[in-house]
């Protein structure tokens, strides 16, 4: 029997890469894409020895093209994080916006069931604790966090919208702060700013008193529930994440005993529009996707820690944005 394929956007990010090697171990033919803005193909280069794995350097902004069959696109590519958002603010609404309704175009095309990658900045600053599905959310659509926040809102909707007028077979998972080996460095994140600091001794930088609260859940596990929540026939969003909550303050000092660091906290202004408190309430994933998160923070961060340390030093001072450049053929 042919394999089954799929195609997979942001193939070089931190998620991309993981759902790559999933679904390459899983028996699929795997196309990935990304534009590279903040990818790495690091993150795939030892996939492409693989006949199963095929990378295309694309812009989903623009339109997408895919000869041949597709049976499942994953919808992965934007950039993720506070700093990037501020960086590159259009391209973040683009990707969430135009590059989702093209996806969408080339799913109604294929015949392919449709996931995409929703996060819980929809709830934005919320009102409500922990978040459950049904809650609308208390985002500013001015502010900073605005272009990820709105463009993955907007994201939602058309892909609804695609579902009931068009009968695409879609599937939402809104994704809570999520950690493991192939994070950005560099990309402003709490976790690996943290770990990045305690391998170049330099203070941990707590933005605001750290008394804002966040829940981090191992990648294995995110993509264990994405997978489930792709096979399942539920298509209205599902959040994905652990619920194990701390404040940041309490996360720096994880963080310090973990690395063994002599640095001590400094706090910094704490960023507009910063959530005060996130955390999932993953019933319904519990119920529809008999899904729970297995790996605990201890476990999860030492191997993410093994991995920041086995990083180049090249790569642990490198403060550019972009890594395009270094795969152009000169
Ligand atoms: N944060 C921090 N120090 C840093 C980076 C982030 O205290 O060097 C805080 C940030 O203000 C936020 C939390 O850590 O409250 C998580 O930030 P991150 O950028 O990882 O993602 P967010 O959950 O805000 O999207």
């Amino acid at each position: 029997m042919d394999k089954k394929k799929v195609l997979i956007t942001g193939a070089a990010g931190f998620l991309g890469s993981h759902l790559c090697d999933r679904f390459i171990k899983d028996g699929y033919k795997v196309i990935g894409m990304d534009n590279l803005i903040t990818g790495n193909l690091a993150n795939i280069e030892h996939l492409f020895s693989n006949e199963d794995f095929e990378f295309y350097h694309h812009d989903v902004s623009n339109y997408v093209y895919v000869p041949g069959n597709l049976d499942y696109i994953l919808h992965f590519a934007s950039p993720a994080s506070p700093i990037d958002y501020l960086k590159i603010p259009i391209q973040t609404l683009k990707v969430g916006s135009l590059g989702t309704h093209n996806l969408l175009g080339l799913a109604k095309n294929k015949g392919a069931r449709m996931l995409i990658a929703s996060t819980s900045e929809v709830y934005g600053d919320p009102l409500i604790h922990p978040q459950v599905e049904e809650y609308w959310g208390n985002v500013n659509p001015v502010g900073p966090r605005g272009v990820y926040d709105e463009a993955k809102r907007f994201q939602e909707a058309i892909t609804m919208a695609y579902h009931r007028y068009h009968g695409v077979e879609t599937r939402i998972v809104r994704i809570f702060n999520t950690y493991g080996p192939r994070m950005r460095l560099n990309d402003g994140r709490v976790l690996p700013a943290f770990i990045g600091q305690a391998l170049r001794g330099e203070d941990l930088t707590v933005f605001g008193d750290g008394t804002q609260t966040r829940s981090f859940c191992y990648v294995d596990d995110l993509i264990e529930g994405i997978m489930r929540l792709l096979m399942s026939d539920y298509a209205e969003p599902v959040n994905i994440g652990n619920s194990d909550e701390l404040t940041i303050g309490e996360f720096a000092e994880e963080i310090i005993k973990l690395t063994g660091t002599d640095q001590k906290v400094i706090y910094k202004e704490l960023p507009t529009d910063d959530p005060t408190r996130r955390r999932p309430d993953t019933t319904l994933a519990k119920k529809i996707l008999d899904w729970e998160p297995k790996v605990s923070r201890e476990e999860g961060l030492k191997i993410t820690y093994e991995y920041f340390k086995g990083l180049s030093e090249e790569e642990l001072y490198k403060k550019d944005h972009n890594t395009f450049e270094k795969y152009i053929v000169k």
